[in-house]
């Protein structure tokens, strides 16, 4: 397989360390609000990657943390932690909020058929971890304490930037922008292992530690994590382009300078899910979820059919007109492959031919939308008979998990609310808001909610 590796700046080919097994790192969510669908696009994006690492025959161990303490609202140490400012702003304890965000992660992550990593750690299991860690970095002379909080020394490193392509100043200038600086850290890009005396006194979660009482920074945990499940080598590890710096580019420092010797092989990022102002981020406020999308009645499906056809490492732009488009496409593809009749044997050299054209997209760094194309050619192809087309795409749905062969479970009445729809868009455009209130209210004690949104209306179960 070749894959695009961010350390290189080149495709190469993928060689795990040991044969025919990979270890895999996903920088997992911070749980302090919900995850948006430009998280989840990153989530997509490793998830596929996973899937096709088993689907060429590897034995894949995933390992995926739960921030849920030492993330701050500036990802450079700066401003408050995340979980300690939604905890108080929605009034319950940092580990109710870690719970409620995390299990409402999994809900969406699932929605799109996401698979659920093999080892999946919420970052306050892995104190002792960090502090191992931060002990041995002590020793060699990689960190030290200024002020009561350990920071890692950059200056000790010939080759910080290495994830970066050496852009230092562009690096530094990024993050400088706009916060103070702090004058405990020897160099500007030092980073916190352990905050013990600061701004945060009021930190919920606190732990003892050889440096006094507090808690570690956002970038130990996932070393702290990966070193703990992986061993002392792992062979992909990624996650959303902004992690790429500082928090990646930290996260090797530490890890290299801990073991005395290179970490991961190969770094995979996925680029950002945008809308129009930019990109798709938590702060914003008013994020768009998967379970947002499901009630207003879209197949969350379309949605990873919207992110598979688009490569990984492009920018991609939400809008609701393309989501639509991408809703649309979805649904006739399975309507397409729901009339295929299950006929014939099995034609060993057509399903060899297409099943080794679907492994050489995904070879191709992971080209889900050349995939994609693939079913469609399959669809046409009269010559090939239905079992075999059938056949093909229950194995290329492994990888891509689209449901391409899930019947679609709909309501009974499902084509008279549609008329209703209709009847009462019409309504509406003739002024009888009479006639297009009672269907609203006759449908909602039937349990059908009316959802109204830009593009039309369309409608969801809900109890009665
Ligand atoms: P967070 O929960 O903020 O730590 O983010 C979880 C993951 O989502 C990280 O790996 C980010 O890189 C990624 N991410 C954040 N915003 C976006 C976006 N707009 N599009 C794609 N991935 C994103
Ligand atoms: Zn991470």
């Amino acid at each position: 397989m070749k894959i695009y590796n961010t350390l290189t700046r080149k495709i190469e080919d993928f060689v795990p360390n040991e044969e025919g097994k990979v270890k895999f790192y996903t920088c997992g969510p911070t749980v302090y609000s919900d995850a948006h669908i430009g998280n989840m696009r990153n989530y997509i994006g490793h998830d596929v990657l996973d899937k096709t690492l088993r689907y060429l025959g590897y034995e894949v161990t995933r390992i995926m943390n739960i921030t849920d303490v030492g993330h701050l609202t500036n990802d450079s140490d700066y401003g408050d932690d995340k979980m300690v400012e939604s905890a108080k702003k929605e009034k319950k304890s940092v580990m109710d909020i870690a719970r409620y965000y995390t299990d409402k992660f999994f809900i969406d992550f699932d929605l799109v058929n996401n698979k659920v990593p093999e080892i999946v750690s919420p970052a306050t299991s892995h104190i002792d971890d960090y502090i191992d860690i931060i002990k041995t970095l002590i020793e060699k002379d990689y960190a030290y304490v200024s002020d009561g909080n350990v920071y890692f020394d950059t200056s000790k490193l010939t080759d910080y930037y290495q994830l970066t392509n050496h852009q230092e100043d562009e690096m530094v200038i990024g993050f400088r922008d706009g916060v103070e600086e702090d004058l405990s850290k020897k160099n500007k890009t030092d980073f916190v292992l352990w905050f013990t005396k600061s701004k945060f006194d009021n930190q919920e979660l606190k732990w003892e530690s050889p440096w006094g009482t507090g808690y570690p920074g956002w970038h130990i945990e996932c070393s702290g994590i990966c070193l703990h499940y992986a061993g002392g080598s792992i062979d992909i590890h990624g996650g959303g382009v902004d992690n790429i710096f500082p928090h990646h580019t930290n996260e090797i420092a530490q890890s290299e300078a801990y073991l005395g010797r290179k970490w991961c092989n190969y770094w995979v990022h996925n680029e950002h899910l945008l809308v129009e102002t930019g990109k798709m981020s938590k702060s914003d406020g008013g994020i768009l979820t998967v379970s947002l999308l499901k009630e207003k009645g879209y197949n969350p499906l379309s949605y990873r059919y919207m992110c598979l056809n688009s490569h990984y490492r492009k920018q991609l732009l939400f809008s609701y007109s393309s989501l639509n488009s991408s809703e649309q496409a979805y649904k006739k593809l399975k309507n397409k492959i729901s009339l295929i009749k299950d006929e014939g044997s099995l034609d060993e050299d057509a399903f060899a031919f297409y099943n080794q054209k679907f492994i050489s997209h995904l070879e191709d760094d992971i080209n889900t939308a050349n995939a994609i194309t693939l079913v469609y050619d399959l669809l046409k192809n009269e010559l090939i008979n239905g079992h075999t087309k059938l056949e093909l795409i229950k194995n290329f749905d492994k990888v891509l998990s689209l449901d391409l062969l899930k019947k679609e479970s709909k309501r009974e009445d499902h084509d008279a609310i549609m008329g209703l729809i209709k009847t009462r868009d019409n309504a509406k455009k003739r002024k009888d808001y009479e006639l297009a209130d009672s269907i609203r209210k006759d449908l909602l004690e039937k349990g059908v909610a009316l959802v109204d949104t830009k593009e039309g209306t369309t409608y969801k179960e809900v109890g009665v």
